[in-house]
């Protein structure tokens, strides 16, 4: 980065056109045309760099993933219609048939139908280790395994890895370390700095920050985003010039929408954590947090979301869902509105209470997207609904 982030966030833009447009413009083409044969020749053999088909790229996607690559530290970068996309995408280009994943157990749930479901249909293997058994990741490596992969803090447990550990074992083992950072944001946490390859976001989360698009992004080396580039081209899940326009100009109030965040967030986990209804609250930066110390180490602040098992069980965290009035209750987080949701009785309902557990989520755990509005009405709003 050439100057500080919130800078970059801010001033990274493509070149203006005879315009003189101040805000970048949005390109809604599909195509893009050619001077003559021998223009068309050389760009689709690839000696001249320009946009051909905004399936391949557009200048709008462009201008999103160079800022994610600033402010990553990546090399190059491509952008996707979803998370998810980029998620299976990633694995796709990156993985032959026979291969293995290690992958810490905590996953979006998503991501952990795919190890379970998709990747074994192309005889490709995922073994877990848990956030707290660190220590095993090591025994898991096979010869056959690429990759290692994890989220951290995690999904929706608010566990956090220690990113350089984990980079260590990645670089030891010559394995493709990649790090979902969804949770943090590159603001938080820049995971390439602890010897990752390769970051993949949903940016529908934070970096939209106001629940308005979806889109996903995958930063890292030059050779293993062109891997990643050549599959997407071919297989079509590229991010929309619309959203990648909208996804650019949230980039640009993302510092102080997470510094707000996270400001907001700890106030919550600190009155919770006082709470005579709750048993215990989750946030990395509570030095009550297991890892405390990593997250410290590895993130500015500690982010926006705030896990908590309020006492009673599944039936109390229903009651406690009944009882929100401003909150929202929605499978979305990172937004402007803060968002409640109680796992056990909705994502995670089709899990056996041994698998719930296995990632973390007790029946009473309710996980909380801490938002923008003013921390004193999101304290009452979970004040009365914890006493209702
Ligand atoms: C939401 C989410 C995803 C998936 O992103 P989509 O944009 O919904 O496809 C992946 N990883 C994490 C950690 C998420 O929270």
């Amino acid at each position: 980065m050439e100057k500080h982030f919130e800078t970059e966030a801010i001033r990274s833009q493509l070149n203006r056109t005879e315009f003189l447009e101040h805000s970048v413009p949005l390109y809604l083409t599909s195509s893009f045309v050619f001077e003559d044969a021998e223009d068309m020749r050389a760009s689709f053999t690839e000696e001249k760099e320009r946009n051909i088909y905004s399936r391949f790229t557009n200048p709008n996607t462009t201008e999103f993933v160079e800022k994610m690559c600033k402010l990553e530290g990546a090399e190059s970068g491509y952008a996707f219609a979803t998370g998810m996309a980029a998620v299976f995408s990633t694995f796709a280009a990156l993985l032959e048939s026979g291969d293995h994943i290690v992958s810490c157990r905590s996953v979006f749930g998503s991501t952990h139908s795919m190890f379970t479901k998709f990747l074994p249909k192309w005889n490709i293997t995922t073994s877990y280790f848990k956030a707290d058994e660190v220590d095993i990741v090591e025994s898991l490596i096979k010869p056959e395994t690429k990759i290692l992969y994890l989220e951290s803090p995690t999904n929706p447990a608010v566990d956090v890895l220690d990113l350089e550990l984990m980079g260590k074992i990645a670089k030891k083992h010559n394995l493709i370390f990649i790090v979902d950072n969804c949770f943090a944001t590159p603001y938080l946490q820049q995971p390439i700095k602890f010897g990752a390859d390769i970051v993949i976001h949903s940016a529908t989360k934070m970096i939209d920050g106001q629940g308005r698009v979806l889109g996903g992004v995958a930063v890292g080396p030059s050779d293993l985003i062109r891997e990643i580039y050549l599959f997407a081209r071919n297989t079509g899940p590229a991010l929309s010039p619309f959203n990648a326009w909208v996804l650019s100009k949230s980039l640009e109030t993302l510092p102080v929408r997470a510094e707000k965040h996270c400001e907001n967030a700890i106030k919550v986990a600190e009155f919770l954590e006082a709470h005579d209804k709750v048993n215990f609250v989750k946030h990395p930066f509570l030095k009550s947090h297991p890892q405390y110390e990593v997250a410290k180490k590895q993130m500015k602040l500690g982010g926006n979301i705030v896990a908590f098992e309020i006492k009673g069980g599944v039936e109390a965290g229903r009651k406690f869902l009944d009882a929100i009035k401003m909150c929202s209750l929605s499978a979305n987080l990172g937004d402007t509105r803060t968002i409640v949701t109680h796992p056990a009785s909705t994502t995670h309902s089709k899990l056996s209470e041994e698998d719930r557990l296995e990632v973390g989520i007790s029946d009473g755990l309710v996980r909380c997207s801490v938002g923008l509005e003013h921390v004193d009405d999101i304290i009452a709003d979970l004040d009365q609904a914890l006493n209702a």
